[in-house]
């Protein structure tokens, strides 16, 4: 086993990993910026080192800082956590170029997994179904890329092959704004990401989102955990996930996951990974993959009785998986609603001293969250200070739990979306299920326009 984890994160996540370290006798090093002294997981690891100031360029994106405390530490792991460097194939190649262990896939793969236009031929080389599309980067000849419109269909979208963050993209209705769009999204993909490589698809108008949880060890063992349903978004960020999918069949999911885990044993894939889906008409059509942990993942967690972070830290020591995929027996259903320090209905972020906690409890209710009475939410990173997730034996019981322990859970001081989630669960269309990805912004919108709740 591993003997010492640096944990390369903050917030809640951080606070995971340490919890899954300890859980198998890791000890850990915290690293964190100057106003992150007071995080609960700084002081409950072994050893902590102050990495730099509070903005994250300085801190937790600072590549060399974060190795040096590995080396005064004598750690031989680092854990990159979501976000952050976490899929900086750079960062992944001078951690083992350093002699640690990343716990993460190899910094190739995160390499290929970054270039959109490569991700979707490697995917499709792999038999993985994907988007209608040019196949590759467009040229700068605007009569093939009007025929490769044409073929496709419109709507169409232009994407950033380096993008990401939900920017670096365009829809394309009608012929006549092609051209426009693309030579607009290359100038801004160059801008934002250094690289003006754009592709086009058939831009689907109603999907949902969907995504399979994997686990391999690149040493030829793949499983996949099922999927994820992450519908409810505002601004391409996700808001509530859960596990199973609405409406998915087993036939489905053993299909689409099949298809999942003979790409990673293709790709030589290491450690927990994502493929997101988007799904329409009963058919998936990959978009992309993330190469790390996820913000949702206890929601696969909660319905497979699998502990995802435990599993990469059993991988990154070199172990074979553990889990066949005959041992993967999805039970119940898990919701997951993200806790924002922000006002519920401006979205603007409310940073700052938390008065008063109290965490909900009961059957099958998880808190997730670093945050406590007189802690305070600093103004410098995301907003989420934890996430609430539920399990229970059918959906139903889940949502009725999720909405009790909402009602519960208390956090003073400063503003939270809670009051945005209670609404979400009462709703008519969250409650039936399986709503595309534009449901939470067109019923935001609704409630905006016409000022009533969305209840
Ligand atoms: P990013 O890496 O920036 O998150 P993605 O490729 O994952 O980019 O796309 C982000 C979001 O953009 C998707 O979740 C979806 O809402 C929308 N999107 C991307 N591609 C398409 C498409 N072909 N059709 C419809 N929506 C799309």
């Amino acid at each position: 086993m591993l003997d010492k984890v640096v944990i390369a994160n903050r917030g809640e996540i951080a606070l995971r990993i340490l919890r899954a370290c300890h859980a198998l006798g890791i000890r850990t090093v915290a690293v964190h910026s100057t106003v992150d002294r007071n995080l609960k997981h700084v002081a409950m690891a072994d050893e902590s080192v102050c990495i730099g100031p509070a903005p994250s360029t300085e801190s937790y994106l600072n590549m060399a800082s974060i190795i040096a405390a590995a080396e005064v530490t004598d750690a031989q792991a680092i854990h990159p956590g979501y976000g952050f460097l976490s899929e900086n194939a750079d960062f992944a190649e001078r951690v083992e170029q350093s002699g640690f262990i990343f716990i993460g896939p190899k910094a190739d793969t995160i390499r290929l997994m970054g270039d959109k236009v490569e991700a979707i031929r490697a995917m499709k080389e792999a038999g993985v179904p994907c988007v209608p599309g040019s196949g590759g980067p467009l040229g700068d000849d605007n009569a093939t890329n009007i025929k490769i419109a044409r073929e496709i269909g419109y709507p169409i979208i232009v994407k950033a092959a380096g993008g990401g963050g939900g920017r670096g993209m365009r829809v394309v209705h009608t012929e006549a704004h092609l051209n426009a769009a693309i030579q607009t999204t290359k100038s801004e993909a160059k801008a934002a990401f250094g690289n003006d490589m754009v592709y086009m698809e058939k831009f689907l108008e109603n999907p949902r989102h969907v995504e399979i949880q994997v686990l391999a060890d690149g040493q030829g063992n793949a499983i996949h955990l099922g999927e994820r349903d992450c519908s409810m978004q505002r601004r391409h960020q996700k808001v509530v996930e859960e596990a199973p999918a609405p409406g998915i069949s087993l036939e489905q999911r053993a299909e689409i996951g099949k298809v999942c885990v003979e790409a990673c044993i293709r790709i030589g894939y290491r450690g927990a990974g994502t493929f997101e889906f988007l799904y329409e008409n009963g058919r998936f059509y990959f978009i992309e993959m993330n190469t790390r942990i996820q913000v949702e993942h206890p929601v696969t967690e909660l319905v497979t009785g699998i502990d995802l972070v435990r599993e990469q830290l059993m991988i990154a020591a070199g172990h074979k998986l553990s889990i066949k995929q005959s041992d993967v027996v999805l039970s119940g259903h898990a919701i997951e609603c993200r806790i924002n320090a922000e006002d519920p209905d401006s979205f603007l972020p409310s940073p700052g001293l938390i008065q008063h906690f109290h965490a909900p409890g009961g059957p099958g209710v998880r808190v997730d969250s670093h945050i406590y009475e007189g802690y305070r939410v600093p103004a410098n990173y995301d907003s989420m200070i934890g996430k609430l997730i539920v399990h229970g034996p059918d959906r139903e019981t889940a949502i009725a739990r999720m909405r009790v322990a909402l009602s519960e859970m208390v956090v003073d001081g400063i503003k939270t979306n809670i009051p945005l989630q209670q609404r979400i669960l009462s709703d008519a269309g969250f409650q039936q299920g399986g709503m595309n990805i534009h449901y939470l912004e067109k019923r935001l919108k609704e409630q905006k326009e016409k000022s009533i709740s969305i209840v």
